[in-house]
């Protein structure tokens, strides 16, 4: 071959050599591009599943009460609903990585709004009772109270529990204290029978009910409140166990909430909260 053939041949191959290299380049350069692509959508994917992992581990626990039972539940002075077991629900569903959603409605209403899971569970100074038992289940025991007759000073009618027949009792609506008064101790609540507790507690003192039966600690804490009230001593009413209420079909709830109340129990924070709210 003419040595010019060689040379146009060769810078042919050249040419056609820079040009695969070239080529060669730019799928490389793709390839990278592609690759950076699927790392930054990779990274895009896994930082998306943590954000849901953490949405997850922060989900609500909706707790049903009745803002009207201080010092357990109350509205502050802020309009905050606050009070030993919102406290204690708080540190219980911290324990189990979820946050509490509180749902404030009247007492009657709760079970009803348990069993229809509009709630997850009830924490609100809730006696376990053989009733209430056979339409949801109850976690351990947080607290132990007894039903308290409370009674306007100058009272000179009622000195014992045979003394508090056919007398008007003022009651909060679905109560122990209800069914107490009504079905054991013969009291009339024809016309007593009350949403809010303090509502019951005004009946009495303005001398509209001659008794009000409820829980020992809130019956303290109306008696503070209105300084003519007193709790009659001696009536030797039966001890009640206070529970959160789960539903039934709720087995694995209800093994958490027992877990992390032992939990708070064992870290100080029961104690802690009994201090704050009972001392
Ligand atoms: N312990 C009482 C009950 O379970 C009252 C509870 C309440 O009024 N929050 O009926």
């Amino acid at each position: 071959m003419h040595k010019k053939s060689f040379y146009a041949l060769d810078i042919c191959i050249k040419m056609r050599y820079t040009s695969s290299r070239s080529m060669e380049n730019k799928l490389n350069d793709d390839f990278e591009e592609e690759n950076k692509m699927k790392k930054l959508f990779a990274l895009m994917l896994a930082l998306a599943m943590m954000l849901t992992a953490a949405a997850a581990s922060a989900e609500s626990l909706k707790v049903g009460l009745n803002a009207e039972f201080a010092p357990f539940e109350y509205v502050d002075d802020d309009g905050k609903i606050t009070g030993f077991d919102v406290e204690l629900i708080t540190a219980i569903a911290e324990k189990m990585g979820m946050e509490v959603e509180i749902e404030n409605m009247y007492f009657d209403g709760l079970l009803g709004a348990l069993t229809s899971k509009m709630v997850d569970c009830l924490c609100t100074g809730m006696t376990i009772t053989e009733e209430r038992k056979a339409s949801v289940d109850f976690a351990d025991p947080y607290f132990t109270a007894t039903q308290a007759v409370v009674v306007l000073k100058d009272n000179d009618t009622i000195h014992s529990i045979d003394d508090l027949k056919g007398k008007k009792a003022a009651v909060q609506d679905g109560t122990t204290g209800h069914f107490m008064a009504q079905d054991d101790l013969g009291c009339d609540v024809s016309d007593t029978v009350y949403k809010a507790a303090t509502d019951a507690a005004l009946d009495v003192v303005n001398g509209r009910a001659d008794c009000m039966i409820i829980d020992d600690a809130v019956a303290q804490n109306l008696v503070k409140k209105y300084d003519t009230l007193t709790i009659l001593e001696g009536m030797d009413m039966p001890v009640e166990e206070y529970g959160i209420a789960v539903n039934k079909d709720s087995a694995e709830l209800l093994t958490k909430i027992n877990e992390a109340l032992a939990a708070v129990k064992e870290d100080g924070t029961y104690d802690a909260l009994i201090a704050k709210y009972f001392n």
